[in-house]
C-alpha cells in the first residue's frame, strides 16, 4: 500500500486542494493503464514531460496524481500531491518506508543475470522470512521506486535491482535504500552513452560495493574477471561463487546443459549435493542461482531448504524462456534486453545443446537503445561466435547488421545471413526457412526492438502469449532514449517494406524493379534502404556516382548496381572489380571506358542512355542507332541494357508518350538485329503509373519507395504508400512575451498581445529553410506557426493555443503527430519546391533513430 501522507512527509510535498483517497495499491505511469486506487506519477525529464497526460489519467479513473504542477482540468475526487521532483520524491518515500518498517534492502546489480538472481534470492529467503521481490519493466531509478509499490509492514527483506542507467544513479540509490548486501552476477562492462568507458561503469558499480556496511554481504561471481575492478567495503563479508574454481564458497560442477534446463552438482564447504536440476536455460544463469544460495546461507537458511526452494524457479518472461514454436521447433525467447556480454553467454548455451542433426537459427535485434554507443570490439567477438556456432542468422537493425557483417567476415556463408530492418521482414525471413521440429530458434534483442512480437508470431500455442514480456509501453515511459542531438530523423523500415510490396503489385508481369537510392537513398540512408529493397523483391540498385556504389559494396551488398551518372576514367577498373554497371551516355564516354577496361584487361558492363527529350545526359535519339553499332565493336564493353528518362511523367502525359514513341523508334532496328539486350527501361516512379508498355522490362523507382506521391496526374490513392521519414525535435524553452516584443533576427515579428512562444533547437543548418520559410510544426498534435526569422539552429513558434505544453515536449517538423500530419509535399509547397528537395536536404548530419 502506498500512503499519500507518507509521500507527502517524505518528500516535503504539498496537497493541492482536499485530498480524496489517501491509500493507493500501485503506481501508474501511462494513462492507458489508469484505474481506480492507482496513483498516477507525472514525470518531467529532459526527454519527456507526462504532465500533459494527467487529464487523461484522471478521466481513466486514477485516484491520485503525483506531479510538479497541478492539473488545469477538473480534478475533483482525485488527490493531487505536488512535489519538486516526482522520481526523487518516490525514492525519498521508499527510503522513509524501508526505514520505518525496518526492512533490509538487498541490492542486486550488474550487467546480466540480475532478474533471475532476484527471483532466486526471493525464493530462498522466503523459506524463513517475508520477502518483497517484485520486478517491473521500467528501468533506472524510477523503476526501483515503482518496484516497491507493494511493500508491506510484515516484510523483512526487499530484494531490489539497483539499476543504474547513468553516472550518479547508484549514489542516489545507495543513499536512499541503504543496502546491507550487494549481489552481483556479472560486472561485465557495459558501454553506453552514459558509461563511455569501462572505468565509468566499474566506478558506478563500486559505489554500491564500497557502501556495504560492516558485517554486510558482498556476493560476487568469482569467474568474472571484471570483478577485480570493483572497490569493496573492507569490513563486509565477501562471498564468492564459481562454476570452475574450487576456492569458491559455493560451486556448481558436473554441469549438464540441455534444451529444457540445467543440471549440476553443488559443493558448499565439505558438503556435496548431487543431481540438482532447474528448468532454467544457460550455464550463466547458475551464477544467479549460486548467489541466491550464498545469500540464503548468509541469512541462516539451511542448505537443504534453500536448494529445495529453488526447484520452484521458473524462467522469467523474455529471459531464455523456452516454448514450442511453429511446426514443433524449440523457440527460446530472450527478448527482454540485450548487451554484447549477455548475447555471448546465450550463444554458449546454443553451442552446447545443439545436436548434429539440429539447425540453429539466431534472430538478433539491436542491443539495448542506451548502448547505442558502438562497441566494435564486442561486435567483432559476437560475429566470430555466431559464425562458429549458428547455422542461420537473421540480424535486425543497424547494430545487428554490424554484427552480421562481422559474422560474414569470420567465414559465415552469406546465404545463411539475412539482414533486415523491421519485424515484418524478419518474420518473412524465418517463414522462408520452413521450420521443423529439428530447429532451434533463439531470439534476442534490446527492448526497443520489440522482438517479443516476433516470438509471438512463431508460438505454436496461443495461450503461451501470456508468458511474453510486454514492452509495449516501454516507448511511452521514462526509458525512452532519444539521440543526444536536439533534432533527429526517425525511419519506419516496416513502412518501407510495405511500400515495396505495393510497388511490386503495380509492376507488369515481366517487369523487374530497380530501386533508386542515389543521394543516400534520398536522405533516408542508402545501406538499410538497399537491404530492405532487396529483401522485398528489388532486383537492381541505382545510384548517381561510383562512390555511392562503393559504399554499398563496402557494406556487403552484392546485388547489381547501376551508376546513372559520370564516373571518372580512373574509376573504371574499380567498377569492373566491384561488378558495378555504368551508364554509356555518349560515344565518347563509351570509347574512353572501353580503353580503360581494355587496359585493365577485363570487361565493363554498361547501359546505353538515350536522350528522348529530357535534355540531360544521353545520346540523341537520331544518333542512337549509329552509336549503338559502333559500341558493339568496343570489345571491352558489354551492353546489358538500354534506357531513357522522362522529363515530366508526373504532369504531362502527351510529352511522356512522345518520349516513349521516340525511344521505341530507336529500339526497333536494334531489337530487329536479333541482339539480346537484357534490360530495357524508361519509367521512374511517376512514369510507371502512366506507361504500361511491356517492352520495358525494368522500372527505376525512387520517390515512391520512400512513401511519397510521385504524380499529380495519376496520384496513388492515399494510404497505399506510407512516408517512411519523420523529422522531430523538442521544445528547448517556453516564454510568455509581453505585447510589442521582437522575436528573432531583423525584428520581422512583433507580438501584438501577451504571447506564449516556444523556442525550438533547429534551424536552416539542420535542413529547414530561412526564406521562403518553413511555416508550421506539430506540437501535441496541433499546428504551431513559426514566427520571426529562422536562425541557423533555432526558430520560434507560437503556442498560446496549445495546453499543458512544456520543456522537452516532442515537436514534429515532418511526419505524424496525433491526428495531424505534415508531409514533405506540404513543406515543399511552403518552400516553393518539390518533396524530393525537402527530404534530401534535411541534412544528412541529422542522427537517425
Ligand atoms: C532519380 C532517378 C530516377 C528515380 O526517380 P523517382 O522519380 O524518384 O522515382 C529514375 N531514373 C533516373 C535516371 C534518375 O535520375
Amino acid at each position: 500500500m502506498i500512503s499519500l501522507y507518507d509521500i507527502l512527509h517524505a518528500a516535503n510535498g504539498q496537497l493541492f486542494g482536499e485530498p480524496a483517497s489517501h491509500l493507493f495499491t500501485d503506481f501508474c505511469l501511462d494513462p492507458r493503464d489508469a484505474g481506480p486506487s492507482l496513483l498516477y506519477v507525472a514525470i518531467r525529464s529532459p526527454k519527456q514531460d507526462t504532465h500533459q497526460y494527467i487529464e487523461q489519467a484522471i478521466q481513466n479513473g486514477v485516484s491520485g496524481v503525483l506531479c510538479i504542477e497541478p492539473p488545469t482540468c477538473d480534478a475533483s475526487g482525485v488527490s493531487i500531491l505536488m512535489v519538486d521532483e516526482p522520481v526523487e520524491a518516490l525514492l525519498l518515500w521508499a527510503k522513509a518506508t524501508l526505514t520505518k518498517l525496518q526492512i533490509k534492502t538487498l541490492a542486486v546489480a550488474g550487467s546480466s543475470g540480475t532478474s533471475i538472481a532476484i527471483e532466486s534470492i526471493g525464493l530462498v529467503l522466503s523459506q524463513k522470512y517475508s520477502v518483497h521481490y517484485d520486478q517491473v519493466s521500467v528501468s533506472g531509478r524510477l523503476g526501483v521506486a515503482l518496484s516497491l509499490a507493494k511493500i508491506q509492514p510484515e516484510h523483512d527483506f526487499a530484494v531490489i535491482k539497483f539499476d543504474t542507467q547513468q553516472m550518479g544513479d547508484m549514489a542516489i540509490l545507495v543513499e536512499c535504500l541503504n543496502p546491507v548486501a550487494a549481489i552481483i552476477p556479472s560486472s561485465a562492462c557495459v558501454i553506453t552513452d552514459a558509461f563511455q568507458s569501462c572505468a565509468d561503469w566499474y566506478a558506478e558499480l563500486s559505489i554500491l560495493t564500497a557502501a556495504i556496511p560492516d558485517q554486510g554481504l558482498i556476493a560476487l561471481n568469482q569467474d568474472d574477471p571484471e570483478n577485480r575492478h570493483l572497490n569493496l567495503a573492507p569490513n563486509a563479508h565477501l562471498k564468492i561463487v564459481s562454476i570452475h574454481e574450487f576456492g569458491a564458497d559455493w560451486m556448481a560442477y558436473n554441469i549438464i546443459t540441455s534444451s529444457n534446463g540445467t543440471g549440476f552438482d553443488v559443493r558448499h564447504e565439505n558438503e556435496r549435493y548431487k543431481g540438482r536440476w532447474f528448468p532454467i536455460l544457460g550455464e550463466f544463469n547458475l551464477y544467479s542461482v549460486l548467489l541466491a544460495l550464498v545469500t540464503g546461507e548468509f541469512y541462516k537458511i539451511a542448505d537443504a531448504d534453500a536448494l529445495k526452494s529453488l526447484t520452484n524457479l521458473k524462467p522469467l518472461p523474455g529471459h531464455m524462456n523456452p516454448f514450442i514454436g511453429k511446426n514443433g521447433c524449440l523457440l527460446v525467447d530472450d527478448s527482454f534486453s540485450a548487451n554484447p556480454a549477455g548475447t555471448l553467454a546465450i550463444l554458449d548455451w546454443l553451442e552446447k545443446i545443439k545436436n548434429e542433426d539440429q539447425r540453429t537459427i539466431f534472430v538478433l535485434g539491436d542491443m539495448d537503445a542506451n548502448s547505442r554507443h558502438y562497441d566494435m570490439v564486442a561486435y567483432r567477438n559476437l560475429g566470430k561466435k555466431i559464425a562458429e556456432g549458428v547455422d542461420i542468422l537473421i540480424a535486425q537493425g543497424i547494430q545487428a547488421s554490424e554484427i552480421a557483417r562481422s559474422a560474414l567476415a569470420h567465414g559465415m556463408d552469406a546465404n545463411n545471413v539475412t539482414i533486415t530492418f523491421g519485424l515484418y521482414d524478419s518474420v518473412q525471413a524465418v517463414e522462408r526457412l520452413n521450420l521443423d521440429s529439428n530447429d532451434i530458434l533463439l531470439v534476442k534483442g534490446g527492448r526497443q526492438t520489440r522482438l517479443e512480437l516476433f516470438v509471438s508470431h512463431f508460438l505454436s500455442q496461443e495461450s503461451d502469449k501470456q508468458q511474453l514480456v510486454s514492452q509495449a509501453r516501454v516507448e511511452s515511459n521514462e526509458n525512452l532514449v532519444r539521440p543526444l542531438s536536439p533534432s533527429w530523423i526517425e525511419l519506419d523500415y516496416n513502412a518501407l517494406s510495405a511500400n515495396l510490396r505495393y510497388i511490386q503489385s503495380r509492376l507488369l508481369d515481366n517487369q523487374k524493379l530497380m530501386a533508386v537510392i542515389k543521394a543516400d537513398a534520398y536522405g533516408h540512408g542508402a545501406v538499410p534502404v538497399a537491404r530492405v529493397a532487396l529483401l522485398n523483391g528489388a532486383d537492381y540498385l541505382a545510384v548517381a556516382n561510383i562512390s555511392e556504389a562503393l559504399t554499398l559494396r563496402q557494406n556487403g551488398i552484392t546485388a547489381p548496381i547501376l551508376v546513372m551518372g559520370y564516373i571518372p576514367i580512373d574509376a573504371v577498373s574499380m567498377a569492373i572489380r566491384e561488378n558495378i554497371t555504368v551508364a554509356l551516355y555518349s560515344l565518347e564516354i563509351a570509347e574512353m571506358y572501353n580503353r580503360a577496361a581494355n587496359e585493365y584487361g577485363d570487361i565493363l558492363k554498361g547501359h546505353i542512355k538515350i536522350d528522348t527529350g529530357m535534355g540531360r545526359l544521353g545520346i540523341f535519339a537520331d544518333d542512337a542507332v549509329k552509336a549503338f553499332r559502333h559500341m558493339l565493336t568496343l570489345k571491352s564493353l558489354v551492353i546489358e541494357g538500354i534506357y531513357t528518362h522522362f522529363s515530366s511523367p508526373d504532369s504531362n502525359r502527351d510529352y511522356t508518350n512522345q518520349q516513349v514513341d521516340t525511344f521505341k523508334r530507336v529500339l526497333r532496328p536494334i531489337l530487329a538485329s536479333g541482339l539480346k539486350i537484357p534490360y530495357i527501361h524508361a519509367s521512374n516512379s511517376a512514369g510507371m503509373l502512366i506507361v504500361d508498355d511491356p517492352i520495358f522490362n525494368l522500372v527505376r523507382v525512387g520517390l515512391s519507395l520512400y512513401g511519397l506521391n510521385p504524380s499529380s496526374i495519376a496520384p496513388i490513392k492515399s494510404g497505399l504508400l506510407t512516408p517512411i521519414l519523420s523529422w522531430k525535435t523538442v521544445i528547448a524553452q517556453i516564454k510568455e512575451f509581453p505585447p510589442q516584443a521582437m522575436i528573432g533576427y531583423s525584428n520581422t515579428y512583433q507580438t501584438s498581445e501577451r504571447e506564449k512562444i516556444a523556442i525550438l533547437p533547429v534551424g536552416y543548418a539542420d535542413g529547414m529553410r530561412r526564406s521562403p520559410a518553413w511555416k508550421e510544426v506539430l506540437i501535441h498534435g496541433k499546428r504551431a506557426p513559426i514566427v520571426g526569422r529562422i536562425s541557423m539552429e533555432k526558430c520560434a513558434v507560437k503556442v498560446d493555443h496549445i495546453d499543458n505544453i512544456s520543456l522537452g515536449d516532442e515537436v514534429v517538423l515532418i511526419g505524424k503527430q496525433g491526428d495531424d500530419q505534415i508531409t514533405a509535399d506540404e513543406v515543399a509547397g511552403w518552400l516553393g519546391t518539390i518533396s524530393y528537395e525537402i527530404i534530401t536536404s534535411v541534412m544528412p548530419r541529422q542522427p537517425r533513430h
